[in-house]
């Protein structure tokens, strides 16, 4: 235990005296399984996060219930970590230092959307959200492929983006949040609305800086989309399609996924009602493609000699309730390690412009070890590109860094998924606004602590001038 972050455990109790009508959960069992996201696809992050967990789990559903939880803590000093749904990757909601576990999961109201724009409070499934905008004609621009479970509060505090991000790019691209409302960690909590550009300085921050009760976001027309799987014998055939795809701009889609072999045969084991198909395919484009785009989307298949493998139209995902969605992006590797337990995973970000000639050395290098999965998108400057989600056949904890850097040393940038703190991960160094926005908005540093390193030396990072960003490298080691 950090002696900064020691607390009485008794004071849990007063916390829970001091906010009656929330509902808790004491229960170990499940207060140790509600603090658990899927950090177990790291062997890495499944060893160093054993056993860290909340000591009770506060589920409030108003505002006014929040506040109580939030109020009793600030003035007990008892950490907060802040939970939605638990579909992390990095046990972003796994609690290092006990406190609370705040789940809100049950603070879930869709407000209103008009005119290409949405509110809703922070805890709503984004399958839900998109339930409510979809009669309206409109739909979140980029879900994670957990979208029928994680909220909309935890894609902003834990998530990139998704399906969708190949129009709209990740979620901090400009545009895309436009609000959000954020209460204080203190005795006497304040209501905040950060507008743009203000309302990324909480993202993809693991919760450590704010809590978010409300978010505005922008949205995109809702289509019918039809989803398709397309198959190749050749792995640059499939590479060049799936490039040319996500480039045609006359060609509305929503995502573009690139699977090469043998990543289809072990979904095609893993996912029966796939087998099928997913057998016919060595390599395999999975895709969602507006319904009235079919005729240039099957045009360009064949130009690229693929086979159309599967084919469901938006009718049949609603009538099935089973969408390709549920097979790209993370879920990829999640069916994957089905069958195969011995595997992991990196994510990967490559450069515009040369990401196919990246795609190809690397797998030139490493094929056989280094399953290649690809998701074409935007870059935050509206350049196309893809990130990969590769499976990494898993030897040592040592070969996993030497992979990393490979691709490093290839130009390729690596969004580490085997840390667990902020700067570690995709932020890659400590930024002083968000160490600026937590003194703000937390100034007791309770929530998620241990997760920031910017934090504990905060008073160096804070002398920085604005936007700037102060290398891990300057700092004392942790
Ligand atoms: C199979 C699988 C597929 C995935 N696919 C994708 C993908 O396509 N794209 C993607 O970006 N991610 C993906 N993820 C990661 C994750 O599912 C998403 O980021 C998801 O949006 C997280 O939402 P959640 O509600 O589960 O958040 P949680 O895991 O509960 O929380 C995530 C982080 O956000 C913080 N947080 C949650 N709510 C708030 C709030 N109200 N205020 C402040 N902080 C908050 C938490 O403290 C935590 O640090 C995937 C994960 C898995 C396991």
């Amino acid at each position: 235990m950090n002696a900064a972050y020691e607390f009485d455990k008794a004071l849990i109790e007063q916390v829970m005296a001091a906010s009656t009508g929330v509902d808790w959960i004491t229960d170990e069992a499940r207060v140790d399984r509600l603090g658990r996201d899927f950090a177990w696809f790291s062997p890495v992050l499944l060893r160093e996060l054993a056993g860290k967990r909340a000591d009770a789990v506060a589920r409030p559903r108003t505002e006014d219930e929040v506040r109580r939880v939030v109020s009793a803590c600030a003035r007990l000093g008892v950490p907060i970590t802040v939970r939605g749904s638990a579909t992390g990757n990095y046990g972003q909601c796994t609690p290092i230092h006990g406190g609370v576990l705040l789940d809100m999961s049950g603070y879930n109201q869709f407000l209103w959307v008009r005119d290409g724009i949405g509110r809703a409070q922070s805890g709503i499934r984004m399958g839900d959200f998109d339930d409510r905008a979809r009669p309206a004609g409109w739909e979140l621009r980029c879900v994670p492929s957990t979208f029928r479970s994680a909220t909309l509060g935890g894609l902003y505090g834990g998530g990139f983006g998704g399906v969708g991000s190949i129009n709209f790019g990740p979620l901090a691209s400009t545009g895309n949040v436009l609000g959000v409302r954020a209460m204080s960690i203190e005795p006497e909590p304040q209501t905040v609305e950060l507008r743009a550009p203000e309302a990324l300085l909480m993202h993809h921050v693991y919760g450590t800086n704010g809590l978010v009760l409300e978010m505005e976001v922008g949205l995109a027309p809702a289509h019918a989309w039809l989803e398709a799987i397309v198959g190749f014998d050749d792995f640059d055939a499939a590479l060049t399609f799936s490039d040319a795809l996500a480039s045609a701009p006359g060609v509305v889609k929503k995502s573009v996924t690139f699977l090469a072999s043998p990543i289809p045969a072990l979904l095609a084991q893993a996912v029966p009602h796939l087998n099928a198909p997913l057998s016919q395919a060595k390599h395999a484009v999975l895709v969602l493609a507006a319904e009235f785009s079919e005729a240039p989307f099957l045009q360009l298949m064949r130009e690229h000699r693929g086979t159309l493998c599967h084919r469901q139209s938006a009718q049949d995902v609603a009538r099935t309730k089973r969408t390709l969605v549920e097979y790209t992006w993370n879920h990829t590797t999640l069916h994957a390690l089905k069958v195969d337990k011995g595997l992991t995973y990196i994510q990967s970000g490559f450069v515009a412009g040369q990401h196919l000639q990246q795609v190809r050395a690397l797998e030139k290098l490493l094929s056989g070890e280094v399953l290649m999965h690809l998701e074409f998108i935007r870059t935050k400057e509206g350049a196309m590109t893809c990130s990969g989600l590769q499976m990494v056949r898993y030897q040592s904890d040592e070969r996993l860094n030497e992979i990393m850097q490979i691709h490093r040393d290839h130009g390729v940038y690596i969004a580490n998924p085997h840390v667990w703190r902020v700067e570690d991960g995709k932020q890659g160094s400590i930024n002083r606004d968000v160490v600026a926005t937590k003194q703000r908005f937390d100034p007791q540093g309770l929530l998620n602590p241990g997760k920031l390193r910017g934090w504990a030396v905060k008073e160096q990072v804070l002398h920085a001038q604005p936007g700037e960003e102060v290398s891990l490298a300057t700092l004392p080691s942790f």
